[in-house]
């Protein structure tokens, strides 16, 4: 099997391979292999000093020291803008056995539990991002020209980035993406490239390729590809929506209504209908794992926010083609708008996967399919409606996870107690780092 596959790729001018893997913040990690040693980064793993890798809490001595990163052989891409170099992504796996804190081995133990029932969930993950460039001490759009008052769509300005939309087009149809569209966001500086749904654990590479492709591609223009969620207080942020699918072994949506529910404000199956349940009642949690950074919950505002309409839900609620509530229904599937541009696109699935299926076990009902503007109404009449606000900063929604068995259960103890560690000190540098805002404020006020 491996010789095949190395001589395959010598053929196709590889001589290198990028063993990546992707640690709990969704970042992605590795080193560089050469490809005569295929087979071992195949059935071993490249190993790598586990205590250096975030979130592991694995120990610095023994046996368990080592994390490998094993590659898996069906997918191995060539890297087209680093002629030579051959992408392969890796799972975690420590002591001979996969490694329970790994994000990916994290979705793949999600995705067996549905593949029990002999189901497959698919999603269509939906990268929003920016285009920086870092002067004097400021972070600003890279293109100094795009400054419409409303940049969605802006026609101007796309051009300008059409050589690196069409480069990073090039770059995942050439990994067999089929790429939908690429547009202008709404904030200056902000973009959107869309491919085709897949299986969930592919999805969830895709979205590791694409800002792998995406990182090097902006800087070789002298750009910063950026998917922090809200990198402006007076723009909208970057989302990650998830369109949401549940798949049986004859290959059928199993969320595709039938007749009846086809014409009604939430146009998908009863199953599809607990899962969305599922989804809302672990909303609160959800947040941590989807909206993982202290920035993104700048970005899940309520009421009034700086950058007047951002798209994004603030609100546990669904309806029929409501971009304002956190589960958007469309025929067949959901549209779940609460994941950012921070988020670790593994974890945010396993955990998505868990709370659908507690919705299913428990046979949860979703509640009334929201038809409103959810953005006009004030949060007196939100609150009048019985819909609950989600988080509004990341110490409650790691406060939420915490509690939360079902979720937590998903990512596993280790990973569940490390996500809780390093998300508390993050809002603890957060909350105690004294920031110019207080001292424009303060400083000489009292
Ligand atoms: N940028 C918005 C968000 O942060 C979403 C805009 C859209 O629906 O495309 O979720
Ligand atoms: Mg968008």
């Amino acid at each position: 099997m491996i010789e095949p596959l190395k001589k395959k790729l010598a053929s196709q001018g590889i001589h290198t391979l990028l063993a990546q893997f992707t640690d709990v913040h969704g970042v992605a990690k590795g080193k560089y292999v050469p490809l005569d040693k295929l087979e071992e980064l195949v059935c071993v793993g490249a190993g790598f000093a586990g205590p250096s890798i975030w979130g592991t809490a694995l120990p610095r001595i023994g046996p368990r020291a080592e994390y490998y990163a094993r590659a898996n052989e069906n997918h191995i891409l060539p890297l087209p803008w680093m002629p030579g170099y051959a992408w392969a992504v890796c799972s975690g796996y420590v002591d001979g056995q996969p490694f329970d804190a790994c994000p990916r081995q994290v979705l793949q133990r999600a995705t067996a539990r549905l593949a029990q029932r002999g189901w497959t969930l698919k999603t269509g993950i939906e990268p929003e991002f920016f285009l920086l460039k870092h002067e004097q001490g400021q972070w600003l759009p890279a293109d100094d020209g795009d400054r419409l008052d409303k940049p969605s769509y802006d026609l101007r300005s796309l051009p300008r980035q059409a050589g690196f939309l069409h480069e990073l087009n090039g770059v995942l149809r050439a990994w067999g993406l089929d790429v939908l569209q690429l547009d202008h966001e709404d904030a200056h500086g902000q973009f959107e490239v869309n491919f085709a749904f897949d299986e969930a654990l592919a999805s969830a590479d895709h979205v590791m390729g694409f800002k792998l492709a995406a990182h090097a591609l902006a800087e070789a223009r002298g750009m910063v590809f950026s998917m922090m969620p809200k990198p402006f207080a007076n723009q909208p942020g970057s989302g990650l929506h998830f369109h949401v699918s549940l798949w049986d072994a004859q290959g059928a949506n199993v969320f595709e209504p039938n007749a009846t529910q086809r014409g009604t404000d939430t146009p998908v199956s009863e199953l599809g209908r607990q899962f969305m349940a599922g989804v809302l009642a672990h909303s609160t949690a959800l947040c941590a794992l989807a909206a993982p950074t202290v920035n993104s919950y700048k970005r899940l505002t309520v009421g009034e926010s700086l950058s007047g309409t951002t798209w994004a839900p603030a609100y546990v609620a669904h309806g029929p083609n409501n971009r304002t509530a956190t589960l958007r229904s469309l025929p067949g599937r959901f549209e779940w708008r609460l994941p950012d541009a921070s988020a670790n696109p593994y974890l945010a699935t396993a955990a998505l996967i868990a709370a659908g299926l507690d919705g299913i076990d428990r046979g949860l009902e979703l509640g009334p399919a929201c038809t409103e503007d959810l953005f006009k109404l004030s949060l007196g009449e939100i609150a009048a409606r019985g819909i609950a606000v989600l988080p509004q900063s990341l110490n409650d929604a790691v406060t939420a996870l915490e509690a939360d068995a079902v979720v937590c259960e998903a990512l596993g103890p280790t990973l569940a107690a490390e996500f809780l560690r390093l998300k508390r000190d993050e809002w603890l540098a957060y909350a105690r780092h004294v920031s110019g805002w207080e001292l424009a404020r303060y400083a000489a006020t009292f």
